[in-house]
């Protein structure tokens, strides 16, 4: 933990919750990185793996922005603990998730592995930034089940990628626009399957600074229940990490162009990586009362709508479901385009099924 003036610029804390003996998260903050590790196996096996993955992060995470030098960073703490595991130290089974972020002033890019999630907060409005390696995201992306009941499914700690499971193991990277004043918050399933992003949205938006909100984000998991260890890291935005400000070498106007144009590039890389990221995802709709599919993703990021019309089907919403035309309304995000069509194709099978064939005996 850290302050910089009179409020923290960034903070992070771990709680072991109240249920668990011991705790098998971890985290660091040493700007420009920022991680955190939840650790699986038991018997303290989890402990040693998140441990691990914390050091080769010290070791390996790039000191730029550099979301594919990160990425590597994430599988050498895979070699890392698949090696402890061959030579005896923790024990076999033992793994973790790797959330880890390097932010200077505006420009943050995250790789993860696992449930450990990202998320930004601009304008008091949450944005999840990553996306979970488990079971029931996977469930919800399909539509099969809510949020909601995700937070509650016996499944909901089954990982479907961790560090220490396979050699080949994959980070996925986000480069994120973001804006000063916004806050990066990286935190363990311990604090989002205690608590809503609603809650989250609101403890995060109001608390006074970065040591306040990660202060009262564990209070809160503890306050529902506590049911796991509970980390959480935030940061403040330009301010946390960001090189220290030289005055442009130059004088005059050519010099302060300069650093106009530097700094316009970095921001278009940002948005860039939001582009392309959205680019590939997809959801689907209720829209005039039919089934529409997009490309993209619902609302607006960084103020600037994401999202495509693919096709307007004629899958009308009333014929389907009472559920399941409920979260069309708001939209059901899906891996990609190919999968918003299964979807669809899925809603006009179940219309048939229900419809009674005109002149049927
Ligand atoms: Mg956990």
């Amino acid at each position: 933990m850290s302050r910089r003036g009179a409020h923290a610029a960034y903070a992070g804390l771990t709680d072991v919750g109240l249920s668990r003996s011991h705790n098998e998260d971890a985290f660091v903050t040493r700007p420009p990185l920022f991680a955190i590790a939840d650790g699986l196996g038991g018997h303290r096996a989890g402990e040693v793996a998140s441990a691990l993955a914390i050091e080769t992060l010290l070791d390996e995470a790039p000191s730029s922005t550099d979301a594919s030098v990160l990425a590597h960073a994430v599988v050498a703490a895979n070699r890392e603990i698949m090696s402890a595991i061959r030579e005896g130290r923790g024990r076999p089974g033992m793994g973790t998730t790797l959330t880890a972020a390097i932010v200077r002033g505006t420009r943050v890019v995250v790789a993860q592995v696992g449930d450990s999630r990202a998320y930004l907060l601009r304008d008091d409005r949450l944005v999840r930034v990553t996306r979970d390696h488990s079971l029931v995201a996977e469930m919800v992306r399909r539509g099969t089940i809510t949020e909601e009941e995700a937070r509650f499914h016996p499944d909901r700690s089954v990982i479907t990628r961790a560090l220490g499971s396979q050699p080949d193991v994959e980070a996925d990277t986000y480069e994120i626009a973001t804006e000063p004043g916004d806050r990066l918050l990286l935190c363990s399933d311990g604090l989002h399957s205690m608590i809503t992003d609603q809650e989250i949205e609101a403890i995060l938006a109001s608390a006074q600074d970065a040591e306040a909100a990660v202060r009262a984000l564990v209070d809160a998991a503890n306050d529902a229940g506590g049911l796991d260890n509970v980390t959480a890291v935030v940061v403040e935005i330009g301010t946390a990490g960001a090189p220290p400000v030289a005055p442009p070498r130059g004088r005059g106007l050519a010099a302060g162009l300069l650093w106009v144009v530097a700094a316009l590039l970095v921001i278009a890389a940002g948005a860039f990586g939001s582009y392309s990221y959205a680019r590939n995802r997809a959801y689907v709709i209720a829209e005039e009362d039919r089934v529409a599919v997009y490309r993209g993703v619902p609302g607006s990021f960084a103020g600037v709508s994401l999202h495509w019309l693919e096709q307007l089907t004629a899958v009308a919403v009333d014929d389907l479901p009472l559920v399941t035309a409920e979260r069309l309304r708001d939209g059901i995000r899906v891996e990609d385009l190919h999968a918003a069509m299964a979807l669809v194709s899925e809603y006009r099978d179940l219309v048939s099924e229900t419809a009674t064939p005109a002149g049927a005996p």
